[in-house]
């Protein structure tokens, strides 16, 4: 029997826990940390083996295979003990990939991957596929894999996740845009991080597709330096573009021969300039895939996004408020602020990632009437935007934010939550932060 070894036992240890089992192996889960109760039922009802709080090394280094969850560094000693050791140490998405032989859309990114995934998955479904949605969202693909049969495949796909494959190939791969993060995983170069988002392509051969955001110049110039195979598909928001998607007098432009297609930008049910990108992307997958074009024009119309990704929440006194709590970086703030209406009363803050507001400032000076800042340390956001706004206070928990954004809202005003921060300083995670935000504004 081969012997699998899962580090680390989350939503995709516990996916390929489940696979493993399913398909023959020996499998030993262990996590440094605690496992969630719920993962350590699942484990005992199958009849997993498993650790917590400890890595037992001579058994792990005993493994025919390793699966390493994507929050583990590459960098720790056990892992660069099995490499040295020439054990293979893969990602569960390549364990996945090679149970399946469903056709898969991939879809990776510094900002957009879950919109992008979820409305790609929508129009397909819509088509009438089969089609299953995993990766860094729901379920993990291993469990997908494990126990249902699609024919075709959604996923979100993680540049963790992406350093952890050998042969994973997708039908489509898509690519929203690459900005700095996550840089303490990658040696603090962005070209360590770029690379590890291109190794979406890395296995695709002509037959396959390559959508990316043509306005990005770090993906345009990688890819002038880096010849692929994949069939090349760009979107745009210029209307210079004439091929792949782009964008001109308000409407949505398709063409990807020998299909053709478009829509009106006004129709689309998500606001900002980065959901119509994140539209053309989703758009052009499900044309290559054969979805019918009017199957994608209503579903695009219909779409209604993710929580907590500019999601409206309520409007009191003709006061909109709106929650971005997803927005944990400059690049996602910057669209929240560029798709919202002004004046916008803005909340921010939570822990910085070394972040760099220069690029928000003529956004902030142009629509931002009142800042509200969020989190235990303020200093930064204080020294940047302190000077050119008139009115500008902290705030200590969400509670308070929320009230004093009422205070200064006033008729046609737009109440925004986009921290462009991680929010571990007062909040669980970004979910929390945002779901705080709408019950106390509830509460009002
Ligand atoms: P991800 O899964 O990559 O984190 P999400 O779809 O969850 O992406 O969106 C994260 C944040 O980025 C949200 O605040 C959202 O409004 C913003 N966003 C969504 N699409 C884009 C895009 N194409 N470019 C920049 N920011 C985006």
């Amino acid at each position: 029997m081969q012997r699998l070894v899962v580090l680390g036992a989350g939503e995709s240890g516990v996916g390929t826990a489940i696979l493993g089992k399913k398909e023959g192996f020996e499998v030993f889960v262990s996590d440094k940390g605690e496992i969630k109760k719920e993962y350590k039922e699942v484990l005992e009802h199958i009849e997993i083996e498993w650790e917590e709080k400890q890595h037992s090394e001579a058994r792990i280094l005993n493994a025919d295979l390793v699966m390493k969850s994507p929050g583990i560094p590459d960098t720790v000693p056990l892992v660069l003990q099995l490499v040295a050791m020439g054990i293979p140490v893969i990602s569960e998405i390549e364990f996945a990939t090679r149970y399946t032989k469903a056709e898969i859309i991939g879809i990776t990114g510094s900002n957009g991957k879950t919109t992008t995934t979820m409305l790609t998955h929508h129009l397909v479904k819509n088509g009438g596929s089969h089609v299953g949605m995993a990766g860094n969202i729901g379920d993990s693909f291993a469990k997908m894999v494990a126990e249902n049969d699609f024919s075709q495949y959604v996923l979100e796909i993680s540049s963790f996740q992406l350093d952890g494959i050998v042969d994973f190939k997708p039908k489509i791969a898509i690519i929203t845009n690459i900005t700095p993060d996550h840089l303490d995983r990658y040696n603090y170069k962005f070209e360590n991080y770029i690379a590890s988002k291109f190794r979406i392509a890395m296995n695709q051969d002509s037959n396959d597709y390559l959508i990316y955001d043509a306005d990005d110049e770090v993906i345009v110039s990688w890819l002038k330096s880096n010849p692929i195979q994949s069939k090349l598909v760009p979107f745009s928001l210029q209307s210079a573009q004439k091929f792949g998607a782009w964008v001109e007098n308000g409407m949505i432009k398709i063409k990807v021969e020998p299909k053709t297609f478009e829509m009106s930008t006004d129709i689309l049910a998500l606001d900002g300039q980065h959901n119509v990108k994140n539209a053309m992307a989703a758009g052009l997958a499900s044309l290559l895939v054969n979805v019918r074009k009017e199957t994608i024009r209503q579903s695009i119309q219909t779409f209604q996004g993710a929580p907590h990704r500019l999601e409206k929440v309520l409007k009191i006194n003709h006061v909109e408020y709106i929650n971005d709590s997803k927005a944990t970086n400059v690049n996602a703030t910057y669209y929240a602020l560029e798709g919202v209406k002004k004046p916008i009363v803005w909340i921010v803050g939570g822990v910085d990632k070394g972040n760099d507001y220069s690029s928000l400032m003529p956004m902030v000076r142009e629509k931002v009437k009142a800042i509200i800042c969020l989190g235990m340390d303020n200093s930064k956001l204080k020294d940047t935007f302190g000077n050119v706004m008139d009115f500008m206070v902290e705030a200590f928990s969400m509670e308070e934010a929320v009230k004093m954004a009422y205070k200064i809202g006033e008729r046609g005003d737009t109440v925004l939550l986009s921290p462009a921060c991680a929010s571990f300083d007062l909040f669980q995670n970004y979910e929390d932060r945002g779901d705080q935000f709408k019950a106390a504004i509830r509460k009002l």
